[in-house]
């Protein structure tokens, strides 16, 4: 049974970048027919907000991506304060009271010195009495997992193979001063409670890897499959860190961007595999494969996703966007047409409503001063409303005789003067659906 989990923390809203690691988690489990977890990593009271936790559901919803189950940290601290005791019991635990400054004191020094800035387990030659006058003083100290000091290797299913030498680790915290158990360990001990098998992240946790496999073992656990996807890069390899506060998803769908759109590049961007549109996720399954994802940072353009929500929209049913249109206060009788006649001229469904506008408050005409004696000889022609889908030919059929303009110099200009644009929709359906004429005048 294939058990993934996307593992958020309710610190803030999720972005493309977190996008990418609930996709590829779900896709797995969905492919395997296995379960896949919404896991809240909120031991951090002070930074977990339950407007996060809400958000984020809302984005993953929104998205389609259905969880099977919800699991939070918070409600698990029993079984993280078994995990600890259980290290405490086999010598693997160890209290440490450095302050902040100390340890920043002893990092700086051993750059100077040319060595890697790992934690020097001062802590672990503290007799008890020392221990419990630095107890006094500074109150409960840290805890620290205490590393075996060998190479710890996977397998990772995108990364190949990892070794990495735990002597260049320092020992991890796992439950802080104020007895805050810290993701570490939460992790270690959910990932084997809810029998997790498959765990896909950002690049940016190897080192965490590392460090939870060595933990599971020592508790006696196995671990799960790792696999460690690139960061995501703006379009020109920068850092794209600093600007995912401005690509939260909740931003992108403000905006007008279609989930399906989102979803199909992030299904593939990255991978060897070819990125194609879809219009459900069920047909991103097929063909997925973790493996596929390369090593490399992965470039991500906001912009692209733009065109990708046109073609999802030129590919809807009315159905899909009745609500919308009706919001606008289209006539339930022109809503189909008014569809047919937009959809191949937007963007997003944000542009709708200036279309709507357009048609029902009519458009401002614009009309060259070399064409102005030819549009006003045609719009007094022009038969009185409501038009039907007859009336552009007929029209522009009489113009046609009267004036002897033939072709686009014929038609633009009269597109011009009714739409106030150079192009857009076909004519025929845009009369049916076009109430004012302001160019009449
Ligand atoms: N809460 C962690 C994060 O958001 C989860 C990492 C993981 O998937 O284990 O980075």
């Amino acid at each position: 049974m294939t058990i993934t989990r996307f593992a958020p923390s309710p610190t803030g809203y999720i972005h493309v970048g977190n996008l990418r690691t609930a996709l590829m988690n779900y896709l797995i489990a969905r492919k395997a027919g296995g379960t896949f977890i919404l896991r809240i990593d909120d031991t951090d009271p002070v930074r977990s907000e339950e407007k996060y936790v809400d958000g984020i559901k809302q984005d993953l919803e929104w998205l389609g991506l259905h969880w099977d189950k919800v699991e939070r940290q918070s409600e698990r601290l029993d079984r993280y304060a078994d995990a600890a005791e259980k290290l405490r019991s086999i010598d693997r635990f160890y209290e440490a009271f450095e302050t902040p400054t100390e340890l920043d004191l002893k990092r700086k020094k051993q750059l100077n010195m040319g060595k890697p800035p790992v934690y020097d387990r001062a802590a672990l030659n503290l007799s008890v009495e020392e221990r419990d006058a630095l107890r006094a003083e500074r109150g409960d100290g840290v805890w620290r997992f205490k590393l075996d000091q060998e190479r710890i290797n996977w397998k990772d299913g995108i990364l190949g193979d990892i070794s990495i030498d735990a002597a260049s680790v320092s020992d991890p915290v796992l439950i802080r001063g104020d007895g805050q158990v810290l993701y570490t360990i939460a992790s270690v001990v959910d990932d084997t409670d809810m029998g997790v098998t498959n765990v896909v992240r950002g690049s940016d946790h190897v080192t965490n890897t590392a460090t939870q496999i060595q933990i599971m073992k020592a508790l006696g656990m196995t671990p799960p499959s790792f696999a460690h996807h690139s960061l995501l890069t703006g379009p020109q390899g920068e850092a794209l860190s600093k600007r995912l506060g401005t690509l939260a998803l909740r931003d992108l769908r403000e905006q007008g961007v279609q989930p399906m759109a989102l979803l199909s590049m992030m299904a593939r961007l990255g991978s060897s595999d070819p990125m194609e549109l879809r219009s459900e996720i069920s047909e991103l399954i097929e063909g997925f494969e973790v493996s596929s994802f390369g090593t490399a940072p992965t470039k991500f353009d906001v912009a692209d996703l733009f065109p990708l929500t046109a073609n999802v929209l030129q590919a809807k049913p009315l159905a899909d966007v009745a609500d919308q249109i009706a919001d606008l206060g289209v006539p339930a009788d022109l809503a189909e047409t008014f569809w047919t006649v937009t959809r191949d001229n937007i963007t997003t469904l944000k542009d709708l409503a200036a279309w709507w506008t357009l048609f029902s408050e009519g458009a401002d005409p614009v009309i060259d001063d070399e064409d102005a004696e030819f549009v006003a000889q045609a719009m007094a022609m022009l038969p009185e409303g409501p038009f039907d889908d007859t009336t552009w030919k007929t029209w522009t059929g009489a113009v046609k005789e009267a004036t002897g303009r033939k072709g686009k110099g014929l038609f633009m200009p009269l597109r011009k003067a009714l739409t106030g644009q150079s192009h857009g929709p076909d004519m025929s359906a845009t009369m049916t659906l076009l109430q004012v004429v302001k160019a009449r005048a």
